[in-house]
C-alpha cells in the first residue's frame, strides 16, 4: 500500500515537472513575448582582478545582445520589438554546482537535476519576478592559470553557464558565447564538430544557399565559426559577425 502511494507520488511530480517544462518551452518559442533574461555576474577566482571587473558589469553590457536577438528575429518576419530583455541582477555568493568532467550520462543527469534546483533556489524569496531564462556568468582572471571549463545551456529549466574572461577586451566574445548559451536554452544545437570546432555543413553555416558556398562571409551562432572552405574556419570574434541560420531559426521557432 505504501509502495503503491510512493510510485504514485513520483509518477505526478514525474508529469508535473516534465508538462511545466513544456510549457516553459511553448512560451519561450512563441516569440509574442519578450524573454527576460537575468544575468548573474559571478567571480570564478579570488584575483582582485576579477572581483574588481565584475563589480562593473552592467545591463548595457549586453545591450549587444538584445540588439543581435532583435535584428534576427526580425529577419525572420516576427514583429516583436524586443525578443530578449537582459537584466544584470545581483548573483548569489556561491558558484553553480561543477559540471561533472568526462561524460558519464548518470552524473550528467544528476548534475542537471541539482543545477535546476539550485538556479530556482537562487530566486526564491527575491522580490523580483522570475524570469524566464537565467545566466550565470562566471568570470576568470586572464592572467591566470585557470583554464576555461565549456559553457553550458540547458534547455531544462533554462538555466545556462557561461565561463568568461574578465575585461574589456575580451567582452565581446563574451556576449558571443552568452548568446549561444541563451540560445540552447531555447533548444538550439551544436553546428560545429567537436573537439576541431568546425562548423558542420550546411546547419553550421550562415548562409547556407551562398553560391559558391565558400568562403562564408559570416558566423551561424551555433557553429560560432565563419566557414572558410570545407576544412578551414575561423573563430568569429564578436555578434556583429554572428548571424541565426535556418536550422537554428526552426528549433527555436524562428521559422
Ligand atoms: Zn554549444
Amino acid at each position: 500500500m505504501f509502495r503503491l502511494l510512493r510510485i504514485t507520488i513520483l509518477l505526478v511530480l514525474l508529469i508535473m515537472v516534465a508538462g511545466s517544462t513544456w510549457l516553459t518551452r511553448a512560451r519561450s518559442t512563441d516569440w509574442q513575448e519578450p524573454l527576460w533574461v537575468y544575468v548573474y555576474p559571478q567571480a570564478a577566482d579570488a584575483s582582485s582582478r576579477t572581483r574588481a571587473y565584475v563589480d562593473t558589469v552592467r545591463d548595457r553590457d549586453f545591450a549587444a545582445v538584445e540588439r543581435f536577438m532583435q535584428r534576427e528575429v526580425s529577419r525572420y518576419g516576427h514583429a516583436l520589438k524586443q525578443p530578449v530583455k537582459i537584466s544584470v541582477v545581483t548573483p548569489p555568493d556561491d558558484l553553480p554546482p561543477r559540471l561533472p568532467t568526462g561524460r558519464n550520462v548518470l552524473k550528467v543527469a544528476w548534475w542537471s537535476l541539482r543545477m535546476r534546483a539550485w538556479s530556482w533556489w537562487v530566486e526564491k524569496g527575491q522580490p523580483r519576478p522570475r524570469p524566464d531564462i537565467q545566466i550565470f556568468v562566471q568570470y576568470f582572471n586572464p592572467e591566470g592559470k585557470d583554464m576555461l571549463e565549456a559553457s553550458v545551456g540547458m534547455q531544462k529549466g533554462q538555466v545556462g553557464i557561461v565561463n568568461a574572461y574578465a575585461g574589456r577586451r575580451m567582452a565581446a566574445r563574451n556576449r558571443l558565447v552568452l548568446t549561444h548559451e541563451l540560445l540552447h536554452t531555447l533548444g538550439a544545437t551544436d553546428k560545429y564538430l567537436a573537439g576541431v570546432g568546425r562548423p558542420v555543413a550546411p546547419e553550421g553555416l550562415a548562409d547556407s544557399n551562398r553560391v559558391p558556398r565558400y568562403p562564408q562571409v559570416q558566423a551561424e551562432i551555433m557553429a560560432m565559426a565563419v566557414a572558410l572552405s570545407e576544412n578551414r574556419h575561423r573563430a568569429a570574434t564578436s555578434l556583429r559577425e554572428a548571424t541565426i541560420g535556418e536550422f537554428t531559426a526552426s528549433e527555436i521557432g524562428l521559422r
